[in-house]
């Protein structure tokens, strides 16, 4: 068998099982199909690009396991006429899923190198509806506010309260929820017209949240 045809083999068995994970949203399928993961890992990892696993990128960070890119993105009831805003860009995996369905993404990393190769990356996949930003995410991005939807690609005890003041009216907020690795809920906000509402989407595990300093 040639790479190609292995490569082919194990996307469609992980695009099998992402459908029996439950994702049922086609465009989501489609874009899972359409933006290749071995684009955003470490040459070294490339071979298992097509397996659900979470694998290491750059400054002890790592790109998120495909089937909960795909529960989280699904939660967020996107359509393409959606403006998002997305904290943690990694590797700009999660981010070009979200460019592929959304009409623009403005992404935050607070590592300047990751945010500068994501960049790059995602200039050279010819993705051109995302704009980057190198700050601590959690204070959300004041000047595009207010945001339909929002989401955390890192855990934190809490939702940042800026997040919160920056998910506008109807908006939908997805975030993994927890400080112990071992102990993280996917969480969805949603606002309602005069309260937030909370539901509980299942365990996940994320690298935390860090709040305050950004990394040169
Ligand atoms: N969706 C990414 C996941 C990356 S892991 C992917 O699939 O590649 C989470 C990312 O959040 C890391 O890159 C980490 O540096 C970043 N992060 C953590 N705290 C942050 C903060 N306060 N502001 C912005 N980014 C943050």
């Amino acid at each position: 068998m040639n790479t190609m045809n292995f490569e082919n083999k194990q996307l469609s068995d992980l695009l099998l099982y992402i459908e029996q994970q439950g994702i049922t949203d086609l465009r989501l399928i489609d874009a899972i199909k359409a933006v290749p993961r071995e684009m955003f890992l470490l040459s070294s990892f490339r071979t298992h690009a097509y397996k659900d696993v979470a694998l290491p990128i750059n400054c002890n960070q790592t790109i998120s396991q495909p089937s909960i890119v795909a529960r989280m993105t699904e939660a967020l009831e996107l359509t393409d006429r959606t403006k998002v805003l997305e904290i943690g860009s990694g590797s700009g995996y999660q981010t070009a899923i979200l460019a592929y369905l959304c009409r623009r993404v403005y992404t935050i990393e607070r590592y300047r190198p990751l945010l500068v190769e994501t960049t790059e990356r995602l200039k050279n996949l010819g993705i051109n509806n995302v704009t980057t930003r190198h700050a601590d995410g959690s204070l959300g991005w004041v000047e595009q506010a207010p945001f339909q939807r929002i989401l955390v690609t890192a855990a934190a005890a809490d939702i940042p309260p800026n997040l919160l003041s920056q998910l506008g009216k109807s908006g939908v907020l997805v975030a993994p929820i927890g400080h112990d690795k071992k102990d993280q809920r996917l969480t969805r906000i949603r606002r309602k017209k005069d309260s937030l509402e909370s539901e509980d989407l299942g365990p996940v595990s994320f690298v935390p949240l860090e709040l305050g300093v950004v990394r040169d």
